[in-house]
C-alpha cells in the first residue's frame, strides 16, 4: 500500500491517463533486474528507482574506471575503484529510500537466478551476455527490455518470446555467427553519455508501461534504432525466425 508520503512522491506520475494509483501500486510491488551498471544501467537504475520500482537488484562486477565518467553518471570522480553496482544502489538509495534496492557484485551468467524478477533490464555491453539473458529470459517467461548504444547510435526492444510465442526473441534477429562482427562495444569504437542516457530512459519508459499502465500497446516485436548524428528514430518490425535455437522449441 501506499503511505501519504509516496502519494506526494508519485504525484506527477499517477496523475498521468491510464496510470492513477493503481498503477503506481504495481511498481512498487515489481522486482527488476539489472544486468550492467554502467552507461545503461546507471540511467536504468536512477530512473526506475525514481519512478517507485519497489524491488530492484544490480548486477556488475566491474569497478569504476576514469574513462567510464563521460557516461556513467551516477558514478562519480571520487568513487573511482569502487564496485559500479554497490555505488549505483547507494546514488539510487539517496533517490528513493522507500524502495528495496541490492547489488549483486557477480558477473551475469548462466547461473545468476532470474526466476524472482518480472523485469528484466538488460545494460550489457557484449554480445555474449546479452545472449545469456536472452535465453533465461525466454526460458523464464520473463519481460526483457534490452538496450545497447555505441558511438551516437543505440537500440531498444522489448522481447517477450517466452510469454507470447508470436513473438521474436534477440537471437531469431541477431543469430549467432562465425563471422568476426564488427566492432561495437565502447571500448574501442567509442560513446557519448547523452545516447546512453537516452537509451536508458527509453528502457525504463518501456518498463513504467509493461508494469504500470492499462490500455496501451506494447512495444514488443519492435526494434528502435536512434541515429543521434541526423536525429533520428526508426521503429522496425520484427519477424520470428522459425528455425530460432532459442524460441523455435
Ligand atoms: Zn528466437
Amino acid at each position: 500500500m501506499l503511505n501519504d508520503e509516496d502519494l506526494n512522491r508519485y504525484a506527477r506520475q499517477v496523475i498521468i491517463p491510464n496510470f492513477d494509483e493503481e498503477g503506481q501500486e504495481k511498481l512498487f510491488r515489481t522486482a527488476c533486474l539489472i544486468i550492467g551498471a554502467g552507461g545503461l544501467g546507471c540511467p536504468v537504475a536512477l530512473y526506475a528507482s525514481a519512478a517507485g520500482f519497489g524491488h530492484i537488484e544490480i548486477c556488475d562486477d566491474d569497478t569504476i574506471d576514469l574513462t567510464n565518467l563521460n557516461r556513467q553518471i551516477a558514478h562519480k570522480n571520487n568513487k573511482i575503484g569502487h564496485n559500479k553496482a554497490e555505488n549505483l544502489v547507494q546514488e539510487c538509495s539517496s533517490i528513493n529510500p522507500n524502495i528495496t534496492i541490492i547489488s549483486n557484485k557477480k558477473k551475469f551468467d548462466k547461473s545468476t537466478d532470474i526466476k524472482k524478477f518480472d523485469l528484466i533490464f538488460d545494460c550489457s555491453d557484449n554480445l555474449e551476455t546479452k545472449y545469456t539473458i536472452n535465453l533465461l529470459s525466454h526460458l523464464y517467461k520473463k519481460t526483457l527490455i534490452s538496450g545497447s548504444a555505441v558511438q551516437m547510435e543505440g537500440q531498444l526492444a522489448i522481447w517477450k518470446s517466452g510469454i507470447n510465442k508470436e513473438y521474436p526473441c534477440y537471437e531469431c534477429i541477431f543469430p549467432k555467427t562465425e563471422e568476426v562482427a564488427p566492432i561495437t562495444n565502447c571500448r574501442e569504437a567509442g560513446i557519448i553519455g547523452p545516447i546512453t542516457g537516452l537509451i536508458g530512459s527509453m528502457q525504463v519508459n518501456e518498463g513504467i508501461k509493461e508494469i504500470a499502465l492499462k490500455n496501451y500497446n506494447s512495444s514488443a516485436g519492435y526494434l528502435f534504432l536512434y541515429d543521434g548524428l541526423v536525429q533520428s528514430l526508426d521503429k522496425i518490425k520484427l519477424t520470428k525466425n522459425k528455425k530460432c535455437p532459442v524460441c523455435s522449441i
